[in-house]
């Protein structure tokens, strides 16, 4: 068996342990006979397997004791969805910054439960920098605002939390949390699909400061509430146990790497390697975004034309760097440098763009 470098945006790489760890609890979990993934989420293995992972997941991300944490089935997108029903009133205000595709997303699903304002947008320079904070325009009468911390397929984001007064700041974490430290006390919400850096698909995690609760929002099914929800620890149904169980091990395995200021270090240094290949290739790799508002997640680049970019993916693939096509709405190339990918991916894919460009420069 050999693992290659994966530089999927989603879906993405996980840690090898973790992967082992689940494949030798896969058929009986710490001696109870069964899987974890056979048990009831009521008895008391899961429940202490729920519990570890927010834990875990409070000390990776110093979240405050008066911030609620709620691990979610839909995804991203459902929790883009619900923000308005929970903590909007019917038709109220609420102001998005737009900085690339999942910020117009998020807009999309709030807009049927919303007056959606679009307080600034980098769409007409093709979403390469972040809107200057003085140029937005923000309603003291908003429910919230709302950024995308990092944005997954144009490679732009934030550096550090946007001063938004008074109106509580919700942001989507997708693909950057647990990359670097974060101070969640600036922020009202915090959400995240786990797809990108906290584990599986299948389970996502809102993390929102515990009066924001209190807010009536709309009418909706119990099961949408996120009041209740946190009442009852993420289980008013059955959550997607085996996702929860594989998120605990992977944020486990990020405490013991030595936590975010350890990643910080390490997809500073990683990106910084593949930034180098691009901007030292002589305009033969492309990346448009302003240097200040580049992602040391996810880093799109274009090639000279279709023909060398088909190449470079079949190229790479073959040399054991997967799943480096950029998104269709893009185009070009995308690395994804998750806390998962070792910086040798990183330094592996900086040298193998060296050498395709000596061979088709
Ligand atoms: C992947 C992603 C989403 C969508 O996530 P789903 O879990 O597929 O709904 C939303 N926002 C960002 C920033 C993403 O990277």
């Amino acid at each position: 068996m050999s693992r290659a470098f994966n530089f999927s945006a989603g879906p993405a790489t996980l840690p090898e342990v973790v992967l082992r760890q689940a494949q030798e609890q896969m058929l009986e979990f710490d001696g109870a006979g069964a899987s974890i993934v056979e048990m009831s989420h009521r008895g008391p293995e899961f429940i202490a397997v729920a519990q570890q992972a927010e834990a875990d997941l409070r000390r990776l991300l110093s979240i405050p004791e008066d911030y609620a944490v709620l691990f979610t089935a839909g995804g991203a997108t459902a929790i883009q969805a619900l923000l308005p029903l929970n903590f909007a009133a019917p038709q109220q205000r609420v102001d998005y910054v737009l900085t690339g595709h999942w910020g117009k997303t998020a807009v999309k699903q709030a807009s049927p439960c919303a007056q959606v304002s679009i307080a600034a947008s980098s769409e007409d320079s093709g979403f390469t920098r972040i809107p200057p904070r003085d140029s937005w325009q923000l309603g003291a009468d908003a429910a919230y605002v709302h950024i995308t911390d990092n944005e997954t397929i144009h490679g732009v984001q934030f550096d550090g939390a946007p001063d938004t007064g008074k109106v509580p700041l919700f942001a989507d974490f997708s693909s950057s949390i647990a990359s670097a430290p974060l101070e969640v006390a600036k922020y009202g919400l915090i959400y995240a699909g786990a797809q990108k850096n906290l584990g599986p698909v299948g389970i996502s995690v809102v993390i929102v400061r515990r009066e924001l609760l209190e807010r009536s929002g709309q009418p909706r099914a119990e099961i949408f509430n996120y009041r209740a929800v946190a009442a009852r620890d993420s289980m008013l149904n059955t959550p997607p146990t085996w996702n929860w169980y594989l998120l605990g091990l992977t944020v486990r395995w990020m405490l013991e790497q030595g936590g975010v200021e350890h990643f910080a270090r390490l997809n500073a240094e990683k990106s910084a390697a593949v930034y180098a290949a691009i901007d030292g290739s002589g305009g033969f790799y492309r990346n448009d975004v302003v240097p200040a508002a580049r992602s040391k997640m996810n880093i799109p680049f274009f090639l000279p034309d279709d023909t060398l970019t088909a190449r470079f993916v079949s190229q790479a693939s073959q040399a054991g760097l997967l799943a480096l096509k950029g998104h269709q709405a893009v185009g070009g190339i995308r690395a994804s440098l998750y806390n998962a990918m070792p910086l040798a991916g990183a330094h592996a894919l900086a040298a193998f763009m060296a050498d395709f460009q000596q061979r088709n420069g």
